[in-house]
């Protein structure tokens, strides 16, 4: 089998520390070339124009996948009231459609999540042992976790470094050490000794940066070409970044803790209740939900980023202005259409505004 996935941020990664570690010699894994926009325009040209972004970006991973050869393809399937629901048997369509005779394995990302990777992970090993797979989860999932908190690290010291790019080149040296790491220690002693790089790059005593949270549907919010490097831009404008949503916080909590009774986001659902009691499908509940837990927090601002047409975020877009919590929030909406000049015009006024309303909360 040729195995081809879609991308979405460090995502790859994981794949290939699975391949690596069950590969039979049977298997090949094709990572698709980095998204770009080729794979913009082919995910355009062949989706219906009114597809979210999401849709368009993974279907054109896949034909990418396809022209390299891969046969077997795998994709996300949602339940809920959004289109993620429909997202398999279209893509499947439209693929073959272009003369791919590729066989698809469907990760169900809402219910049955354990027995659904367990399975994919079994099926495309040709039936590998237990004890093979989880050694190899758990592999993955430290490689994962390092990612991930490499990038928490990044947020902080990219809005008060000296020399402005510093630490984006030593991030993408983690990503790639980490990544062609053997064993779980090199995975964490990697990581240490990045985190610890980047704890070096000089700072600017004198900096104050303003704290912005990022909320909103999750594709845009993980995947940096989707959201056009939105948090490496404003670095650059010496805002800090935080995020809840991260790929091993999903990990952690939709494939174990939730079956433990544990609600990642009970207090976030519960802080959305005097605007929205319930999911409207995708992230739209928690984005509601983060909108009041970040101004309770103190952070000076809230960017809320959405595919356009993405009816779930439509929703929490519009209940925002009418939350009484007083906090800014720019919601930013992403489609084919979109120039990232326009996106960073629209976040300089923003931080401008944040850094007003700062100094004049201080006065
Ligand atoms: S949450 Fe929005 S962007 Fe994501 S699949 Fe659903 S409609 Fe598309």
């Amino acid at each position: 089998m040729r195995i081809g996935i879609p991308h979405c941020g460090n995502a790859y990664v994981i794949a290939e520390a699975l391949v690596q570690k069950l590969g039979n010699g049977k298997n090949e894994l094709i990572i698709p070339p980095p998204t770009s926009h080729r794979t913009l325009d082919l995910g355009v040209k062949y989706s219906p124009v009114e597809a979210c972004l999401p849709f368009k970006l993974t279907l054109g991973n896949l034909i990418e996948a396809c022209e390299l050869g891969a046969d077997t393809l795998i994709h996300a399937r949602g339940t809920g009231v959004c289109r993620l629901g429909y997202y398999v048997k279209e893509q499947e369509q439209i693929i073959r459609d272009l003369g791919y005779d590729a066989h698809f394995f469907t990760l169900d990302v809402s219910q049955n999540r354990v027995k659904s990777i367990m399975r994919l992970i079994k099926e495309l090993t040709n039936d590998a042992p237990w004890s093979k797979i989880i050694s190899a989860f758990s592999f993955a999932m430290g490689k994962l976790f390092a990612l991930d908190e490499m990038e928490k690290v990044i947020h902080k010291v990219r809005a008060v470094e000296l020399e402005k790019g510093r630490a984006n080149q030593v991030y993408r040296q983690a990503v790639k050490a980490i990544s062609e790491a053997q064993t779980i220690r090199e995975v964490r002693n990697t990581a240490k000794e990045y985190v610890k790089k980047l704890g070096q790059i000089p700072k600017d005593p004198k900096a104050d940066p303003v704290k912005v949270g990022i909320v909103g549907e999750v594709f845009v919010v993980l995947d940096p070409f989707a959201n056009m490097d939105i948090e490496m831009e404003l670095g650059k404008l010496g805002v800090e970044v935080e995020r809840t949503m991260s790929l091993s916080r999903w990990v952690k909590y939709r494939l174990f803790l939730n079956y433990l009774g544990i609600d990642e986001w009970e207090q976030v659902h519960k802080a959305a209740l005097p605007y929205l009691r319930r999911s409207v499908g995708g992230d739209g509940w928690e984005s509601v939900g983060e909108k009041v837990v970040y101004a309770r927090d103190g952070y000076d601002g809230v960017i809320h980023l959405a595919p356009f047409t993405c009816m779930p975020e439509i929703v929490a877009q519009n209940i925002m202005p009418s939350t009484e919590e007083d906090i800014p929030v720019l919601t930013i909406l992403y489609d084919e259409q979109m120039a990232k000049p326009g996106m960073i015009t629209r976040l300089e006024a923003f931080v401008d505004l944040l850094k007003f309303r700062r100094k004049r909360r201080r006065k």
